[in-house]
């Protein structure tokens, strides 16, 4: 084996990156300060319960698929997808739900129930959506940009004009709709990166050809499969994966890596890979003459994600209106995020997400009894709002908005678990509880995110969905895997 190369990380960026570079014969240790690997991902068990706490909503197959290829072996052999059909139901406060589906006649229908003209556009509005999501894969999502040459060429010049980044989500889906709940349908696709579509660029518009023409899937027995499964194959591929230890330094000698410092003494290493959150692990394990490029004053300038605040209810119910996947939207969308961004509060009336995997396969809960995750966004962690003081109440303002949507009963759940912005960061180190690291609020954020290769120490990466390409489960496995390759050719045997 060549190398010595650790990661501080077990979540999907780490665990993709290790598997890429054991394949390339480097010797990689992960070190995980949780118990258990997963990162933001974490499997919870309770009373015949089972939850995943974390993404629930996986797309772009191809991005977990490419791991497992790469390494010779069957994907369904450790982990099995399934494709969810309808995608997801969005069910608004007038009583209009419309289940997105791959079928376009089907959307067509169901959108010209309450708008004719709407529907007449989603032909136009997907063409150019899949247009948005090609130039995404081709310039941004499948390289890494390491030099000013690989971000300031005439290619990518040209790319970005294509995607015009300065128009908004929101502006480019008022171009083909006018009705409130089709533009909420949409706009939402910024929260999946943790922003909001009336600031974030309309690259995100692509999101609809993802979810429509590729896919919603479900993992088989929980997405928690997908760590496993990585973790397994990264096993055998030599990886050695060490949990409940925490990196407190990344040591540099001689402006290069050497090293670092842990809860249970030093490890050596010749190349160190961060796979937490970038602007917490500059914070927090590196001095601040070995982050010239990462000082206090820019992390301070880095605008955090949205966060999430999670209930997990096992309840003795089933609720007919809820599918896999199922969206609950408020009245008017947009002060959600005037609430969130701008004030930094909870929002007054939120859009509520379930995910209820019990939906698609039997066994995820005792019979006749429902597992829901119930997320809602949250503003990253500020002095505006003391989740200490306001879990519980805004816990129970999220269960009596579900109970006047139908979903009533939750607070006579068997189960009921409260997950804030607080635990996430105490959790993962995540900068101020973001769940995407930083947010695509701007042309800056969205297309030069943090590097994933240090320009202040020598032997140090960065992998994960503070750093380019972006957040989100998918696209923290390509940074993985990009990171891992590029590293792994670098290595001097
Ligand atoms: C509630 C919620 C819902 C979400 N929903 C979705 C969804 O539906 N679809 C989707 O695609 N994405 C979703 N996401 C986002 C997704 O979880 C993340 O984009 C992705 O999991 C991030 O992976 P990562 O590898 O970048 O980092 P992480 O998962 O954050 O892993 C980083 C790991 O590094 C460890 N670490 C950090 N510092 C140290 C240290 N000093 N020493 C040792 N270990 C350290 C942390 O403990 C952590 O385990 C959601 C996230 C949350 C929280």
């Amino acid at each position: 084996m060549k190398g010595n190369v650790i990661i501080i990380g077990a979540g999907f960026g780490g665990l993709s990156c290790a598997i890429r570079l054991a394949l390339q014969g480097v010797r990689v240790t992960i070190l995980e300060r949780q118990e258990r690997v997963g990162g933001k991902l974490q499997q919870i068990e309770q009373d015949g319960y089972h939850f995943d706490r974390g993404p629930s909503t996986i797309t772009m197959p191809a991005s977990f698929r490419s791991v497992f290829d790469h390494a010779g072996v069957e994907m369904e052999d450790y982990v099995q997808l399934y494709e969810l059909e309808p995608r997801t139901r969005n069910s608004f406060a007038d009583g209009t739900v419309v289940d997105l589906s791959g079928n376009r006649e089907r959307m067509k229908e169901q959108i010209a129930a309450y708008s004719a003209e709407d529907a007449a556009r989603y032909d136009a509005f997907m063409d150019e959506s899949a247009a948005l999501y090609a130039e995404a894969n081709r310039h941004f999502l499948g390289k890494l940009l390491l030099s000013p040459k690989d971000k300031y060429n005439l290619r990518m010049l040209r790319s970005l004009l294509r995607v015009r980044p300065t128009v908004k989500l929101d502006k480019l889906l008022r171009s083909y709709f006018q009705h409130p709940h089709t533009l909420a349908m949409f706009g939402r696709y910024a929260t999946y990166v943790g922003s909001s579509p009336y600031q974030a660029p309309s690259i995100f518009a692509m999101m609809g050809h993802v979810e429509a023409e590729e896919g919603i899937y479900g993992v088989k027995g929980g997405t928690y499969q997908l760590i496993e499964a990585m973790t397994r194959l990264a096993q055998e591929k030599g990886v050695q994966i060490v949990t409940g230890i925490e990196v407190r330094q990344i040591v540099v000698r001689n402006g290069k890596v050497a090293g670092v410092d842990t809860d249970q003494g030093f490890r050596e290493a010749d190349q160190v890979v961060a796979n937490g959150d970038v602007l917490s692990v500059n914070r927090l394990l590196l001095a601040p003459e070995y982050r010239k490029q990462m000082s206090d004053e820019r992390i301070r300038r880095y605008e955090p994600s949205i966060s999430g605040f999670v209930t997990l209810a096992g309840v003795r119910r089933q609720y007919e209106s809820l599918l896999h996947h199922t969206v609950f939207f408020p009245e008017r969308y947009e002060p959600e995020f005037d609430h969130i961004f701008r004030d930094r509060k909870m929002p007054a009336d939120p859009t509520i997400y379930i995910c209820y995997s019990g939906y698609s396969e039997a066994g995820m809960a005792p019979a006749g009894a429902s597992n829901l995750f119930i997320l809602v966004n949250a503003p990253y962690l500020s002095d505006s709002w003391h989740w200490d003081e306001q879990m519980d109440r805004y816990g129970e303002l999220v269960l009596e908005k579900l109970a006047d949507r139908g979903i009533t009963g939750l607070k006579q759940s068997d189960v009921l678990i409260r997950y804030t912005p607080q635990h996430i960061e105490r959790d993962t180190l995540a900068h101020q509880g973001s769940i995407y690291g930083i947010s695509s609020n701007s042309v800056k954020q969205t297309f030069m995110r943090p590097g994933n290769k240090s320009k202040d120490v020598q032997g140090l990466w960065y992998v994960g969905g503070t750093t380019h390409p972006g957040g989100g489960t998918p696209i923290v496995t390509l940074s993985g895997q990009l990171v891992g390759v590029q590293l792994a050719s670098e290595i001097v045997t």
